[in-house]
């Protein structure tokens, strides 16, 4: 019963030792609980670490320490996946569910590649600027719904709604314009309080990890319903998020300089927040391989989004998740969403076998990234996949 074993760790693994993403899981038969993975291996950390933080349903207990908490647990997770661990604080990734890993407490969603604000205004106003006025002025956002925040392997329902007809009247019925929108999700551990925004060069300070996020989004039900205002039912449907959140430090080699941002933006979004991110998107649709969305070209940086959420004394809290907009890059393979790699459904998508613009029934959208670790190689995000189900 007391025996021990040590964690190996293949050759190219995207976990290795300087990554250690955190999820919750369950293991068979048991109760949902924080875990950090090294390899193909889930270190159990209220066991591994003989601390009840961990032995929780999120990761939200563990985050509200704040940033000292982060540090220490992850270097102590670092000795411990070095050690003989006990062979119950060790279960393979193939043999636990895994659950959403955080309590979503807010949801902001922003809209922060100049590719894709470029593209989309391209689609819908051809004789117009591609960017409306306060593009280049402010990161643009909107509050999403936290409480339809699932977790990666969640089926989605196509969801039904008001669509506009030709007739220019509406219709109700499922949507025929499903989409994603690849994107990158931050997550606040340590919250702030109400009327003290946070500064960009704070960044670090309150925000815990990253996880990749898939927007889904009903084009036609969006397109009738966000007039004059933003999106709504066309969104709020579902959002998936990967099941393993990674830690802002194992980043530390990713970390870049942003694109030139002209003009200049105001003071609250300037300061020492260079975290431009070098991490590579894949989209793959069906088993294809569709799109490369190239995190490293975005606009604005998720410092200067959390300064702008809550330059308005918006307080933050844990568990809040912010995510970037889609990913897009300047060619038609490094779009982050169908609607811009289709341009608006009428350049149809090669998917090897069949051709695609929007979604179908049994459809299935593979997220995932990679980023230069750090001491050299790649981590791997953890995947965010979904099925589309029919309309029930
Ligand atoms: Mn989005």
């Amino acid at each position: 019963m007391n025996s021990r074993v040590r964690i190996e760790i293949p050759e190219d693994s995207g976990f290795g030792l300087t990554h250690l993403p955190y999820c919750v899981f369950r293991p068979r038969g048991g109760e949902p609980r924080v875990g950090a993975r090294v390899g193909e291996s889930i270190i159990d950390l209220a066991v591994a670490l003989d601390d009840p933080m961990f032995a929780q349903p999120s990761l939200n207990a563990f985050m509200t320490q704040g940033p000292q908490c982060w540090r220490e647990v992850r270097e102590r997770v670092h000795a411990a996946a070095e050690s003989e661990l006990p062979a119950a604080a060790v279960h393979s990734v193939q043999a636990v569910r895994v659950d959403l890993p955080i309590e979503v407490a807010d949801y902001v969603d922003f809209y922060a590649s100049l590719d894709h604000a470029t593209a989309m205004g391209r689609i819908f106003r051809p004789d117009g600027e591609a960017l409306l006025p306060n593009w280049r002025h402010l990161p643009v956002g909107y509050h999403g719904r936290s409480g339809t925040v699932v977790v990666s392997g969640t089926e989605i329902t196509r969801p039904r709604g008001q669509t506009r007809t030709s007739a220019g009247t509406p219709e109700f019925g499922p949507s025929r314009r499903l989409d994603i929108e690849a994107e990158l999700g931050f997550v606040v551990g340590a919250g702030s309080a109400l009327g003290i925004p946070i500064r960009t060069e704070d960044f670090a300070e309150h925000v815990f990890g990253v996880a990749l996020v898939n927007d889904w989004s009903a084009r036609d039900i969006q397109g009738w319903e966000a007039q004059p205002l933003g999106p709504f039912l066309g969104k709020s449907f579902a959002t998936s998020v990967s099941a393993w959140v990674t830690p802002l430090d194992a980043l530390a080699a990713a970390r870049i300089p942003l694109p030139a941002q002209d003009p200049e933006p105001l003071p609250y979004l300037t300061g020492s927040g260079a975290w431009g991110l070098d991490i590579d998107l894949r989209v793959d649709w069906n088993g294809q391989r569709v799109s490369t969305p190239p995190y490293r070209r975005m606009y604005w940086s998720p410092a200067q989004m959390l300064a702008h959420m809550t330059v308005n004394g918006a307080s933050t809290r844990t568990g809040d998740l912010f995510a970037s907009g889609t990913i897009s890059g300047a060619e038609r393979d490094e779009r982050g969403s169908f609607m811009e790699m289709s341009w608006n459904g009428t350049e149809p998508i090669d998917l090897g076998d069949a051709k695609r613009t929007f979604l179908e029934d049994g459809d299935e959208v593979s997220i995932t990234a990679s980023a230069p670790a750090v001491g050299g190689g790649r981590l791997t995000l953890g995947e965010v996949r979904g099925r589309i189900l029919p309309v029930r």
